[in-house]
């Protein structure tokens, strides 16, 4: 308990707004003074969070919510961290409200075997029922698979072991192809090289990359359990080793799989819950978003184009044109500031709860100051780099690390504003031309 920060009593106002985990305690049964865990959450935004529990209670929170007198909370720098704190504080304190409504069934461990050419998966019972009725709440090893767990949330969990494994390639099933699987191509399986070392005893290449993917498989096993840092600490000392050796290749492959490791720990998008994820930047990107494109040639027959999406489908009847008035200047920025300020003239055009443009940080603070203070969250693509800048947020998001569907509709309004700048723009050299 010593780690958590105290609020003083219901003062909601003092918790952070950031990811992270809270508790919720109690006072001990009469003389045994202190405090006793009761409860152990995540929060994308702790804050909102902890309030909606006092201020929204549930039926289970109506349990509890009475003997709460003391409320703590642990930042974490992303929400995936949160994710992995909270299955390792709830592992420690066995608060007894996450016990009641969760039996052993409802919570997800991850099981990495512990044979040959091991595979990782996750389960919902850890020791199988052959062995009885597991002790709830406990991460342990049986003879052949190891479990790391209790995990609170499947689809969240889910996601994390995706992400990671990019960092760290794993087999899930016992049975590989002799050629390269569709895992292979995505850079998510080991290969079909690696499986030859199910061989007792495998020799030269074979042995070497299973020696590889255990080594891999323990750093993944250390992460899940929060041991980040030792991770990152071990692989910087494998990168300058290799240095050493002046084996430059293999230095440069751990160098990647930590700046892999640290994006993904940092940026990705994991927990769901309907009230946090209007909180997060890119959460309620579906109702109605805009998205501006400028297209010239040198500054000449400039043009911008506002696309409409509403509920992720374009709505092409509210899409406008702007012929920019701005005389010859090849200043993209100038430009899009012109395009929105006389979008911003029209109130009668119902605003967007996003809005979407092309550019990087510079772009992304001119529609922060011409939106003003209306209450519309402006995201900006950098395409060269492949990232996406969020308004409110200090560093920008690999493109990669962003859910499917929101990707994906990124992408299509970008691609849409373009079209649409496009044709514009050629209309108007064609005017030009004939006049
Ligand atoms: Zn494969």
């Amino acid at each position: 308990m010593e780690r958590f920060k105290f609020i003083t009593q219901k003062n909601f106002d003092e918790l952070p707004k950031t990811s992270g985990v809270y508790c919720l305690a109690s006072p001990k049964l009469k003389g045994e003074g202190g405090f006793e865990v009761i409860y152990i959450g995540k929060a994308i935004n702790i804050k909102s969070r902890v309030k909606n529990h006092f201020q929204q209670p549930s039926y289970r929170d109506n349990l509890f919510i009475d003997k709460v007198s003391k409320i703590g909370y642990l930042e974490t720098n992303s929400e995936i961290e949160a994710l992995i704190l909270e299955a390792n504080l709830i592992k420690k304190y066995q608060p007894k409200f996450n016990v009641v409504w969760k039996d052993d069934k409802n919570y997800f461990y991850v099981a990495i075997t512990q044979d040959k050419c091991p595979i990782v998966y996750i389960t919902h019972q850890p020791f199988g029922s052959a062995q009885g009725k597991p002790k709830l709440l406990t991460t342990n090893y049986s003879l052949q698979t190891k479990y790391i767990g209790p995990f609170v949330e499947g689809t969240a969990l889910k996601k994390t072991l995706k992400y990671l494994r990019r960092a760290f390639p794993y087999y899930t099933s016992k049975k590989h192809p002799k050629t390269k699987c569709t895992w292979c191509h995505l850079g998510l399986c080991p290969g079909p090289r690696l499986f030859e070392a199910r061989l007792d005893s495998p020799t030269g290449e074979a042995a070497n990359l299973r020696k590889e993917y255990k080594n891999n498989l323990k750093k993944l096993a250390l992460i899940l359990q929060g041991k980040r840092s030792a991770v990152l600490n071990s692989l910087k000392r494998e990168m300058a080793q290799f240095s050493k050796e002046s084996k430059f290749e293999e230095a440069g492959k751990i160098r990647d799989r930590i700046y892999n490791l640290q994006q993904i720990m940092a940026h990705s998008i994991v927990i769901e819950n309907s009230k946090a994820t209007q909180e997060s930047n890119v959460g309620d990107i579906f109702a109605k978003v805009e998205c501006y494109d400028i297209s010239n040639i040198q500054g000449k027959f400039a043009t911008g184009s506002m696309v409409v999406f509403v509920n992720g489908e374009s709505d092409k009847s509210q899409y406008k044109k702007f012929k920019i008035r701005l005389m010859d200047t090849p200043n993209d920025i100038a430009m899009l500031r012109e395009v929105l300020e006389r979008r911003f003239n029209h109130p009668e055009w119902k605003y967007p709860e996003v809005i979407l443009i092309d550019g990087g940080k510079a772009q992304l603070n001119i529609a922060i100051k011409v939106k003003n203070k209306l209450p519309i969250k402006i995201i900006s693509i950098a395409k060269g780099r492949q990232e996406l800048f969020i308004e409110g947020q200090k560093n920008p998001i690999p493109l990669k690390l962003l859910p499917q569907n929101i990707y994906n509709l990124i992408l299509q309004l970008d691609s849409e504003a373009h079209r649409f700048a496009i044709t514009y723009h050629k209309k108007l050299r064609k005017k030009n031309l004939l006049q």
